[in-house]
């Protein structure tokens, strides 16, 4: 998948509020592999540098994992999308 295609799932998915639009609370970065990425839908391998990111309590849902390349481009999603 290229950033482009990314890029719209993760606006989607912001939309149907599947991914919070919240800052993170914590994040940490970890080669885990084997589970799969909460922006694209992808496998994270373990190749892969990927994030877990945690949200403050009543955040939902509480935490996401994605790949680094997933991660950037939520962060820039999510400040774009207007809260409602
Ligand atoms: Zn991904």
């Amino acid at each position: 998948m290229n950033s482009t295609a990314a890029t719209l799932v993760i606006r989607e998915r912001l939309r149907q509020r599947l991914l919070p639009h919240e800052e993170p609370w914590r994040c940490q970065g970890e080669y885990c592999g084997g589970c799969l990425c909460d922006g694209c839908g992808e496998r994270i391998t373990s190749a892969q540098a990927s994030y877990e990111v945690d949200f403050a309590p009543g955040v939902t849902p509480q935490s996401v994992r994605l790949h680094r390349r997933c991660f950037e481009i939520w962060l820039c999603e999510s400040q774009q999308q207007p809260l409602s």
